[in-house]
């Protein structure tokens, strides 16, 4: 951008991303640019999907073109992106690189993507710390990740130290559908849920072992397992695992014929 204008790149057009690009947008002088940048050109409002699995909603009522949801004043992109340079401020968006002053990255799956230089989270509590978002994979030891199939076999086994299955995602999909006998805790991706599972985990047993679940959507962007698990390891020194949910609960445990409750209990 030229003058004394900067050009701002919000990356991701899903619900934080639109917030984050319509706020700067009334918030600062039209001289500054102000990019969104998404997959696809249609927004889906994430929540609603479950309706969609039921067939209370058709996919037109729970979407949206993204251009209609931005302020004017907002532009948007679309395409792929496939690298994140922070430092440099640079972003590799379908094969082109697009320049920032400013980069917000509302992606979700950040750590799916390479992204190098320091990037700050200001939702995190170490909001100071480069690359402040963990990978999931990073913080799993051997042994902590448990299929579907392994669990269920185990719960089966009335003979076997059962552990302790907590679910850290969201009300209703556990009332949809839960692993029987696991307790409901809370979206982890919220302080209010991290601190039930801090206040649950201080009252399990040190022996007794921790699964952790969600199954809310594919793994690599489930908002809740990844602090679930970061809580669960700060407060216990090991006997923390979590379960394997590839796509969802629906597709990994209910169609695979894995027992299943459903309610509140
Ligand atoms: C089935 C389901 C039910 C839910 N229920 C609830 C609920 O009841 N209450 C609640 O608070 N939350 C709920 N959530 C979670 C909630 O939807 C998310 O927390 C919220 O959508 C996160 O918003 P976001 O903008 O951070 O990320 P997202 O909505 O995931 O948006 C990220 C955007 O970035 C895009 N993107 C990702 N990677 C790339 C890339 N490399 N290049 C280009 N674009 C990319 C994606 O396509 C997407 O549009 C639910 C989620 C699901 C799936």
């Amino acid at each position: 951008m030229s003058g004394t204008g900067k050009t701002i790149l919000v990356l991701g057009g899903g619900v934080g991303g639109i917030v984050a690009a319509n706020d700067l947008r009334r918030r600062l002088p039209a001289r500054h640019e102000i990019v969104l940048v998404n997959r696809e050109e249609t927004f889906v409002f994430a929540p609603s999907l479950l309706w969609l699995l039921v067939g209370a909603r058709r996919p037109e009522q729970i979407s949206r073109p993204l251009r209609r949801l931005v302020r004017r004043g907002v532009s948007v992109t679309t395409g792929e992106v496939e690298r994140i340079d922070a430092d440099r401020r640079e972003v590799l968006v379908g094969g082109r690189t697009l320049s920032a002053d400013f980069i917000v990255i509302a992606l979700v799956v950040l750590s799916a993507l390479p992204v190098f230089g320091a990037v700050g989270s200001r939702t995190d509590a170490d909001a100071d710390s480069p690359r402040s978002v963990p990978a999931l994979a990073d913080s799993l030891a051997a042994g902590q990740l448990i299929q579907p199939e392994d669990l269920a076999r185990l719960l089966a086994n009335s003979t076997a130290r059962q552990p302790a299955v907590l679910q850290v995602g969201f009300k209703v999909l556990f009332r949809s559908g839960h692993i029987p006998g696991s307790r409901y805790i809370g979206p982890a991706s919220k302080p209010e849920g991290l601190a039930a599972l801090k206040r649950a985990l201080r009252k399990i047993p040190r022996e007794q072992a921790i699964v952790l679940y969600c199954g809310c959507c594919p793994w690599a962007d489930c908002p809740n397992v990844g602090p679930a698990l970061h809580a669960a390891q700060e407060l216990r020194s090991g006997n923390v695992g979590v379960l394997y949910i590839a796509k969802n609960l629906q597709h990994d445990w209910v169609e695979k014929g894995l027992p299943v409750s459903k309610g509140d209990q």
